[in-house]
């Protein structure tokens, strides 16, 4: 299912379409390209080492974890210098020689593992769950081994997640969709690959697991969740068009499930709107956020991450509009000082939003004092108010 080209001639060929080889499954556009990959490919050699792997897709899952394993543990060469693993003890995997890893939220000398190791800690936790029948929250936790620390119990990230989305794929990719391990699996090597920045991989694989998740009937609440995620993979191709038709697809469909005011929604209108001011809508996207900051600042608090992000997209989208007045950019400047202010109370200076908020705002401030300069040349007026409250709003440098 992640294979969506042509073995041979690398055409795509969606998830459905092309001509299979009948003993190992790799895909072909027709008989043409499997004739020649057969003769001069080399598939010849490879074919029966692909079947007794288990198939084509079960071959590329083993292949491309085994690279990511070491894409990984290279990336945390320098942090993992001397330790060892808290699963195994070692400092190389006895069996893969493969080395360290550590991206997530633990310190000192504390979760430093082989992604073989989590991987099977993984694995055996998920096979418990399954054998008592777990659910709910229980089932969850077990399955979150596939992606959280269970020493933090933060998120792993970058390559280190991509490692372990494609131990989980290879882990289930042999299993029928109906088991219900197969889509989930695809959906934590998706994350892991978007959280790497592979955007051209996860495509395929986000688009593979709606197309399972509607052919098996799934809820609206989890297409919705699909959705959402192959958007954001669209807007970090570039694909923006195709992301805000998503992002519009998904907002309605949380307001039609859920109501206006519930926390999925409001987390939906804030990724609508930011890609709807990326792609310079700005009116639209204020109007939007005019009737959704209230219900945030009501239902989360004014100290809640979307609520600091929706004005922080509201305050740009004043700023950024070429049609914007003295007054529009009097309150941007307020707005986004104010969010900044609250943002490095609440998160602390090093959390990323608050990284991203600052840098935008030295960004803003270096247009806004151009932009002011030429208003003032034009038409003179009550512009020292917002040179204070701009020169004011990021502490420390100027
Ligand atoms: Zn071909
Ligand atoms: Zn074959
Ligand atoms: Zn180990
Ligand atoms: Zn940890």
């Amino acid at each position: 299912m992640i294979l969506v080209r042509c073995a041979a001639c690398a055409a795509p060929l969606g998830l459905s379409s092309g001509k299979k080889c009948g003993r190992c499954s790799t895909r072909y556009c027709g008989p043409a390209c499997q004739e020649q990959h057969w003769k001069e490919g080399g598939h010849d050699k490879l074919c029966r080492k692909i079947k007794k792997a288990g198939g084509a897709e079960q071959f590329n899952a083993n292949h491309c974890y085994t690279v990511a394993v070491a894409v990984a543990a290279e990336a945390c060469a320098d942090d993992t210098k001397g330790q060892t693993c808290y699963i195994c003890t070692q400092a190389l995997h006895w069996k893969t020689k493969e080395g360290l890893v550590r991206m997530c939220a633990c310190r000192g000398t504390a979760g430093f593992a082989h992604v073989s190791c989590l991987a099977e800690q993984a694995k055996i936790s998920v096979a418990e769950a399954l054998e008592n029948n777990l659910d709910g929250e229980r089932w969850s936790s077990r399955w979150g081994r596939w992606d959280t620390c269970s020493l933090c119990e933060q998120e792993y990230h970058g390559d280190v997640r991509c490692a372990l989305g494609w131990a989980c794929w290879k882990t289930y990719v042999g299993r029928s969709e109906r088991e219900g391990l197969r889509v989930p699996a695809m959906n934590v090597l998706g994350n892991g690959l978007d959280d790497a920045r592979y955007y051209e991989d996860a495509l395929p694989v986000r688009e593979a697991e709606l197309a399972m998740k509607r052919r098996l009937g799934a809820g609206e609440d989890s297409i919705l969740v699909v959705q959402s995620n192959l958007a954001s993979t669209y807007q970090f191709l570039g694909r923006r068009e195709e992301a805000l038709s998503l992002r519009r697809v998904v907002y309605s469909g949380r307001v039609n499930l859920v109501g206006e005011d519930h926390r999925s929604t409001l987390g939906a209108a804030v990724n609508y709107a930011s890609t709807l001011f990326a792609l310079e809508h700005y009116a639209e996207a204020r109007a939007l956020l005019r009737q959704t900051i209230p219900a945030a600042q009501r239902v989360l608090g004014e100290n809640h991450e979307i609520t600091l992000k929706m004005r922080k997209v509201y305050a740009q989208s004043l700023c950024c509009d070429p049609a914007a007045t003295l007054d529009d950019l009097r309150e941007a400047v307020t707005t986004l000082g104010d969010t900044a202010r609250i943002a490095r109370r609440v998160l602390g200076g090093s959390h990323p939003f608050v990284v991203d908020i600052e840098r935008s705002l030295r960004g803003l401030r270096a247009e806004l004092r151009a932009d002011l300069d030429a208003r003032e040349a034009l038409e003179p007026g009550d512009v020292t108010s917002i040179r204070e409250a701009m020169e004011a709003m990021v502490p420390g440098d100027a």
